[in-house]
């Protein structure tokens, strides 16, 4: 089940709310009725030294009459509503008013008997709510005598019956303040999280780029919104790559099926001798040619992009696929009058995919080839660096000048367009150079001077 977030937020803040009013309410009440007793407790103490006092004068004026003198205390105390009585030993000699309750009889025996002189003891119930008592034990003249003041419980339970009745009216006030106040805060807090969601439900593949707005919002949602619009910027570029790919893979797919149906068209136009046929053939065999390694290209290099190209890794001797790569493009180096040269100190192995090394290699060998003028050189050399392989291939060709050198790793990148459109290049061979090396955990980098050669450094990790 989903429970709503502002629900929850609420629900917390009402719970939060009560026990700190709960807890509040209880020490609060606690406290008062401590002091409230105390305060009590100390009125009686005085009020039984009063009224020893007053007993011992009138028992030294009526020289000795203890049921005079204690009579006469007791009316002199029976000013307030309190209960003054007086014992010998534990036996009742006289009271200010008439009392016959067992539990004070008790605590008169208890003062009597007990090591303490004072007791201090509530006694319930009495009148209607009970009664706090204290009791003196003294002796004049060898004679104990024991002293008791009971003072109603009603003004005190009277004081702290009105807070209870505070406390219970406040508490379903202060709930419902803290309700309130609770859900505004949440609406407050997480409206900002209501406006992003609805401007994320506008944001389409085509306005990726507009963004999360939340205004001047809180950091932490800031900062949700902050990596929400990253995300976003992320996902467009990559939708700009896939468009972009797209758009120029259609374009490069076009001109090569543009030169089949013109060739086509011509050849079939009216009767032609044979050997016009075959050229037209060998122009239509060489761009079927063309299409089938671009197409092979575009299907790498989207695998690639989707990670379903699985290597098939195994161990070879990386100077031996060097020499077979030299080998192959020997052919047409020897045509442009190119020098190959293929340096490697002895055997290396290295574990990897073969076929896609091979692949790296020779786009090297075949861009430096093309890119490299009749007479000039190109070498390849494989040396081993901090436990690595390092691979160079370098050439004396135009060189690439440094705003190019910035994107000649990016796909359909074509230096100097129209050249090397003559000179059959999609643009892709270098992508596919560095997506095989980091695919073998390996970088390309690239030194350039143009007009003196280009060198390739591939590192792989061994
Ligand atoms: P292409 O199929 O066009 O050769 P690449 O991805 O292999 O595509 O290369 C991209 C661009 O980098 C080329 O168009 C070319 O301008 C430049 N380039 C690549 N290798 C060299 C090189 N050895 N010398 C000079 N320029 C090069």
């Amino acid at each position: 089940m989903t429970k709503s977030f502002r629900q929850q937020l609420t629900a917390w803040y009402l719970l939060l709310f009560t026990l700190l009013f709960l807890s509040f309410s209880v020490f609060l009440y606690g406290l008062l009725s401590r002091a409230l007793y105390q305060r009590l407790d100390l009125t009686l103490s005085s009020e039984v030294s009063t009224a020893v006092e007053i007993f011992r004068g009138e028992l030294a004026e009526l020289h000795g009459d203890v049921p005079a003198a204690a009579a006469e205390a007791m009316s002199e105390m029976g000013i307030r509503d309190v209960l003054v009585a007086v014992f010998e030993g534990s036996k009742p000699i006289a009271s200010n008013a008439p009392f016959d309750r067992p539990d004070l009889l008790a605590i008169a025996a208890q003062a009597s008997a007990s090591d303490r002189p004072e007791i201090v003891a509530t006694i319930r119930p009495f009148g209607k709510v009970g009664s706090r008592v204290a009791a003196r034990r003294f002796a004049i003249e060898g004679r104990q005598y024991v002293l008791l003041v009971a003072e109603s419980l009603h003004s005190i339970e009277g004081d702290l019956w009105i807070v209870r009745r505070v406390l219970y009216l406040a508490l379903p006030l202060v709930l419902l303040v803290a309700g309130l106040g609770g859900f505004l805060l949440a609406t407050k807090s997480l409206a900002p999280l209501r406006w992003m969601a609805e401007q994320a439900r506008n944001i389409t593949d085509k306005n990726l780029e507009a963004g999360l707005d939340i205004g001047p919002a809180h950091e932490e949602l800031r900062v949700l919104s902050d990596s929400f619009n990253e995300l976003l910027s992320r996902l467009h570029q990559s939708f700009e790559t896939m468009r972009r790919f797209v758009a120029d893979a259609s374009h490069e797919l076009r001109t090569p099926l543009a030169v089949i149906r013109g060739e086509a068209d011509v050849a079939l136009d009216h009767d032609r001798r044979p050997a016009e046929y075959k050229e037209s053939l060998a122009i239509i065999q060489d761009e079927a040619r063309r299409l089938t390694r671009l197409i092979d290209d575009l299907l790498n290099l989207a695998r690639a992009d989707a990670g379903h190209m699985n290597l098939s890794v195994e161990e070879f001797y990386m100077n031996d696929l060097l020499v077979e790569c030299c080998r192959t493009v020997q052919r047409a180096a020897v045509a442009k009058n190119i020098g190959v040269e293929c340096q490697s100190p002895g055997d290396m192995a290295y574990r990897g995919d073969q076929e896609l090394l091979r692949r790296l290699v020779l786009n090297l060998l075949d861009n430096a080839i093309r890119y490299t003028p009749p007479g000039g050189k190109v070498s390849v050399r494989l040396e081993a660096a901090n436990g690595d392989l390092r691979l160079q291939v370098s050439d004396t060709g135009i060189g690439i000048p440094p705003d190019a050198a910035r994107h000649i790793f990016e796909r359909f990148y074509r230096g100097d367009q129209a050249r090397s459109r003559q000179n059959g290049g999609f643009g892709l061979g270098l992508s596919i150079v560095r997506w095989i090396a980091e695919s073998h955990n390996g970088t390309v980098e690239l030194s350039s001077e143009p007009g003196a050669g280009t060198t390739f450094t591939v590192l792989l990790e061994r």
